[in-house]
C-alpha cells in the first residue's frame, strides 16, 4: 500500500493505478476505521481492479462548537487495517494540502444541503461536498463508495456527481451494525457505558416506525407523531430530528407510496448519532 500525503504524489499513484484502463475505486473516510468503513473497502476491492482510500478529518464540515479537535485519529491502527485489506493507495493529506492558503472556492448542492443534518449542522454539507469534489478531482476514480448510514450525504453526493458531470459511479453500501443493532460509527467511541446502552434508542425508534408501516399505516405524519410520542423522556437523550423523506430529494413525504427514508439524529449525552431505515411500499 502506497501512503501519499501530497496531491502530486497521490495523482501520480492514481494515474499509474488506472494505467491500461484499470478501474480505480475510491473510499473516502475520516479514519477511526471500523467494520462499516471496511465493508466499503471490501465492496471496492470486489468491484475495482485497484482501490484508493482517503483519511482526512475535514475541518470545513465541522461546526465551531463541534468535535473537530477531539475526533479520534488512530492513524497507525487505520493504516494496518487498510494494509490488511490489500488496497493499493492511501491518501492522507493535511488540511493545508487540501485547502491552500486563501482558498475561497466552495461546492454547494443547494436546497438538499439544508435538509436533515444540514439543518442541524449549518455548513456541514458544504464542507462535505467541497472535499468530496476535491477528492474526485485529485484521485479521478471511476467508482466511489459511500455508506447508506449517512443517507443525506449519499443523496447530496449523487446530486453533486450528476450536476457537475463527474464520470464517477456512486455505489451505496448497507449500514453495518454492532451485534445489538447500533449502527457502527467512529463517534460511538465517545459513549460511556450508560450512554452506549441509551444509544439503542435510535434503532428502537426506527423499528417503531417500521412496525407502524408494516401494520399498514401510510401517512408519514401520523407515523412520525406516533413514534415521537413514545420517544423516552430522558435528560441524557435528545431527539434532533425524526423525518420520513424522499431518499433522493430529502423532501418530507406525506403519504408513503414508494420508497421512503426514515432518518433519525439524536444526542446521547453530548454525542450526536444518526441512523436510518428504508420503507418499501
Ligand atoms: P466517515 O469516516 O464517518 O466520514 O465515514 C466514511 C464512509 O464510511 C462514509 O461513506 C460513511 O457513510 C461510511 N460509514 C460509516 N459508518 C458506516 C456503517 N456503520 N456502515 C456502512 N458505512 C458506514
Amino acid at each position: 500500500m502506497r501512503i501519499c500525503s501530497s496531491i502530486a504524489e497521490v495523482r501520480a499513484a492514481c494515474l499509474a493505478a488506472r494505467a491500461g484502463g484499470k478501474t480505480l475505486g475510491l473510499v473516502p473516510t475520516m479514519g477511526a476505521l471500523h467494520e462499516g468503513h471496511l465493508s466499503l473497502v471490501r465492496a471496492a476491492k470486489a468491484k475495482c481492479e485497484a482501490v484508493a482510500a482517503s483519511i482526512f478529518v475535514n475541518p470545513t464540515q465541522f461546526g465551531p462548537t463541534e468535535d473537530l479537535a477531539k475526533y479520534p485519529r488512530p492513524f497507525e491502527r487505520d493504516c494496518s487495517m487498510l494494509q490488511n485489506e490489500g488496497i493499493e493507495i492511501l491518501f492522507t493529506p493535511s488540511a493545508a494540502e487540501i485547502y491552500p492558503p486563501a482558498s475561497v472556492t466552495w461546492v454547494t448542492v443547494e436546497g438538499l444541503s439544508d435538509k436533515l443534518d444540514g439543518r442541524s449542522r449549518p455548513g456541514h454539507f458544504r464542507g462535505v461536498t467541497t472535499v468530496v469534489a476535491k477528492l474526485f478531482n485529485i484521485v479521478e476514480p471511476q467508482v466511489a463508495f459511500f455508506g447508506q448510514k449517512d443517507a443525506a450525504q449519499l443523496a447530496i453526493i449523487r446530486r453533486l456527481v450528476r450536476d457537475l458531470h463527474f464520470p464517477i459511479q456512486i455505489v451505496a453500501c448497507p449500514i453495518v451494525r454492532e451485534a445489538d443493532s447500533l449502527a457502527m460509527s467512529s463517534r460511538n467511541a465517545y459513549l460511556n457505558k450508560n450512554e452506549r446502552a441509551r444509544a439503542l434508542v435510535l434503532q428502537k425508534t426506527l423499528q417503531r416506525a417500521e412496525e407502524q408501516f408494516r401494520a399498514g399505516e401510510r401517512n408519514a405524519v401520523k407515523i412520525i407523531s406516533a413514534v415521537k410520542a413514545t420517544f423516552p423522556s430522558d435528560p441524557h437523550v435528545r431527539l434532533d430530528y425524526l423525518e420520513i423523506v424522499d431518499p433522493e430529494t430529502l423532501e418530507p413525504i406525506e403519504t408513503i407510496s414508494s420508497t421512503a427514508l426514515v432518518a433519525i439524529a439524536a444526542f446521547v449525552g453530548t454525542t450526536r448519532l444518526i441512523d436510518n431505515v428504508f420503507l418499501q411500499a
